[in-house]
């Protein structure tokens, strides 16, 4: 199944979709309004983005329920888990392109993130601000981390 582009208009299904959960059986769904709430500005961080770089965006994983969390080996404290983060890949740029935009984006000032991981080049890990405050890092493992 293709990986859901961020839209200009929220939707949630996008931000729960995961191959995974579906192959597993994993009731990936948001169940707290906190959860949406936090989504609801990721969602706003990614669209801007988007439009400054006048790029789509698809979405590898958003949101992670514990089960589907623990499933795909994330840390327990993940911001995917509190529907903070978003693995992102770019289309129509590489990986390594869109990653450096963003260095760019949060050096004007335009934007604050929160953490922004190139991982092992094949996606770039989007997370909203509080309590990290643009945070770049590179990782080739997904378990050393490289501030840059
Ligand atoms: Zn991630």
């Amino acid at each position: 199944m293709a990986e859901p582009l961020v839209q200009e208009d929220y939707v949630e299904a996008d931000f729960i979709h995961s191959d995974t959960a579906i192959a597993n059986h994993i009731d990936n769904t948001v169940k707290d309004d906190t959860t949406r709430t936090n989504l609801q500005t990721l969602h706003t961080l990614l669209w801007t983005i988007a439009q400054m770089l006048n790029i789509q965006i698809s979405m590898d994983c958003a949101f992670r329920c514990t089960e589907l969390n623990n499933k795909v080996g994330g840390v327990p404290s993940s911001e995917h888990r509190l529907g903070k983060a978003a693995d992102c890949v770019p289309v129509g740029m590489t990986v390594t392109e869109f990653f450096e935009a963003l260095q760019q984006i949060a050096k004007d000032g335009n934007v604050v993130f929160g953490q922004v991981i190139s991982e092992k080049g094949r996606w770039v890990h989007i997370s909203t601000t509080n309590p990290h405050k643009n945070e770049f890092m590179t990782t080739t493992d997904g378990k050393h981390y490289t501030h840059v």
